[in-house]
C-alpha cells in the first residue's frame, strides 16, 4: 500500500482548508508531528520504554499513532481504560499509574489485563491484598520540585524515608512490588530533579532487594519532558543528556519506563478559532474569538501555559489589540497587549502548541462547544483507524 504524501496540516492554506470542511473552532491534530516527538524522545532515551500518558490528549488518533509506533501505554482512570479497551489495546502495553483508585478503577483495569499499578501509601497497597495473584505494584516515591510549571510531588508519592516501612507492609500482605516511580513535575526546565530522583530510587531499590521485599527491577521515572511555547527550552537530547548518564549504571535487568504526556502531544495540535467579532475599546482592538478560555485555551488557566498566538491575515501595520474568548465571563480573555494586523469577522487565529492540556481541560461553559479535533496524517493501518477524521474520544 502506498502512503498518501506528507501535507503539513499547520500550513494557512491546510488550515483554511479544514476549517473550511470540519467548522470552527478546531484542534488540528498531526499524527506525523505526534510520530516525530515520539522518535526524538526515544533517541533521547534509548533505553527507556515510554508509556503515552493520555491525560494530556486522550484521543483515540494519538493512542493509535503512538501504539504504531511502537510506544506503549500509561493510563490512570476506569475513563482511560474503556478508551484503551475500546480501541483494541493489548492489555499488556498498559500500566495504570493512578496513586490513589476506587474499588471500581482496580476492578476495571484488571478486568481489561492491566497487571501493573501504583500505590504510595498504606491503605492503597492494602486494596491489593486479595489481589496478590493478579496485580503488582510500583510503590511511587515523591521528591518536590518547586521549579516545575506543575508541582506533581505534592499531592502524591511517598516520602523516600517511608518508602522501606512501606515495601515491608507490601511484603507481608503478600503483594508483589515489582519496582519504584517517581513524577517530578511537569514541563520541568531541566533534569536536575529526575536525575536526583533516579539516583535515591537505586539506592531505596537496592536496599529493597536486600531486604528481599520484591523484585524492585522496575523503575518508572514519570513525565515531565518540557516543550517550546511562547519561552523555548533545550531541546530534548540535551535535556535528557544527564538523566541518561544517571541510568547508566543500572544493571541491564532494570527495565527502565518513562510516561511522557505534554512532550508527545503538546507539540503535535494547534488549536484554530474565528473573529465572530469586534470592537474598539480605549484604544485596543478587542477581537472576539468562538474559542477561550473555557475552552481549549484553558490550559492558559489550569496548566499555566502560554501558547504562541498569531492571526493567519497579515499586514505591515500592527495596532494595539486584545484576543478575547466567546463567553459571557471577564476573565475569558486569552492575550492582551499584542501588536496585530486589522482583523475582520471571519479571520482566523491559530495557536500553536496546543496539543496538551487544552481540549482535555475544556468545557462548555455558555453552552459554547469545545473544538472539534481533526486528526490528519493518519496512517490506515493504525489500532483505531477505523475511526473516520475529526471523530473525538468524548
Ligand atoms: C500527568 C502525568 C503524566 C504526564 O506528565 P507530562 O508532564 O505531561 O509528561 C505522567 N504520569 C503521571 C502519573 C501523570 O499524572
Amino acid at each position: 500500500m502506498r502512503r498518501p504524501r506528507y501535507i503539513d496540516p499547520f500550513q494557512p492554506a491546510e488550515i483554511r482548508r479544514l476549517v473550511g470542511e470540519f467548522g470552527s473552532p478546531l484542534l488540528i491534530l498531526d499524527c506525523e508531528r505526534v510520530r516525530v516527538q515520539l522518535r526524538k524522545l526515544k533517541k533521547a532515551l534509548p533505553r527507556v520504554d515510554l508509556h503515552y500518558a493520555l491525560k494530556p490528549l486522550p484521543h483515540p488518533a494519538v493512542v493509535a499513532t503512538v501504539l504504531a509506533e511502537g510506544a506503549s501505554l500509561d493510563l490512570a482512570t476506569s475513563g482511560e481504560v474503556h478508551l484503551a479497551r475500546r480501541l483494541g489495546v493489548d492489555p499488556a502495553r498498559c500500566i495504570h499509574t493512578h496513586p490513589i483508585k476506587r474499588p471500581a478503577d482496580i476492578a476495571n483495569a484488571l478486568e481489561f489485563g492491566v497487571r501493573l499499578f501504583v500505590a504510595d501509601n498504606p491503605d492503597e497497597v492494602r486494596k491489593f491484598a486479595h489481589l496478590t495473584d493478579r496485580a503488582e505494584l510500583l510503590l511511587r516515591v515523591s521528591f518536590r520540585n518547586p521549579g516545575a510549571m506543575v508541582d506533581l510531588s505534592r499531592k502524591f508519592g511517598c516520602d523516600p524515608e517511608d518508602l522501606l516501612e512501606l515495601a515491608r507492609l507490601a511484603a507481608d500482605l503478600g503483594v508483589r512490588v515489582s519496582g519504584l516511580s517517581f513524577h517530578v513535575g511537569s514541563q520541568v526546565r531541566d533534569a536536575a530533579r529526575h536525575v536526583e530522583a533516579v539516583n535515591a530510587c537505586m539506592k531505596l531499590m537496592r536496599a529493597a532487594r536486600r531486604e528481599r521485599l520484591g523484585s524492585f527491577d522496575v523503575l518508572d521515572i514519570g513525565g515531565g519532558f518540557p516543550i517550546d511555547y511562547a519561552q523555548p527550552v533545550q531541546d530534548i537530547g540535551r535535556f535528557c543528556a544527564p538523566l541518561r548518564a544517571a541510568l547508566a549504571p543500572l544493571p541491564r535487568r532494570v527495565r527502565v519506563i518513562a510516561e511522557p504526556g505534554r512532550y508527545i502531544a503538546g507539540p503535535a495540535a494547534i488549536g484554530v478559532a474565528t473573529v465572530m467579532g469586534r470592537a474598539r475599546r480605549e484604544g485596543h482592538w478587542w477581537y472576539y474569538l468562538d474559542d477561550g478560555l473555557y475552552g481549549a485555551w484553558s490550559g492558559q488557566l489550569f496548566d499555566h501555559a502560554r501558547y504562541p498566538v498569531e492571526p493567519l491575515r497579515d499586514a505591515a501595520e500592527r495596532l494595539p489589540s486584545v484576543l478575547a474568548g466567546p463567553t459571557c465571563d471577564s476573565i475569558d480573555v486569552i492575550a492582551e497587549n499584542l501588536m496585530l494586523p486589522q482583523l475582520k469577522v471571519g479571520d482566523l487565529v491559530v495557536g500553536r502548541a496546543m496539543g496538551a492540556y487544552t481540549w482535555a481541560c475544556a468545557t462548555e461553559f455558555n453552552f459554547f462547544p469545545k473544538p472539534t479535533v481533526v486528526a490528519v496524517n493518519r496512517r490506515p493501518g493504525d489500532a483505531g483507524g477505523v475511526m473516520s477524521v475529526g471523530e473525538c474520544a468524548a
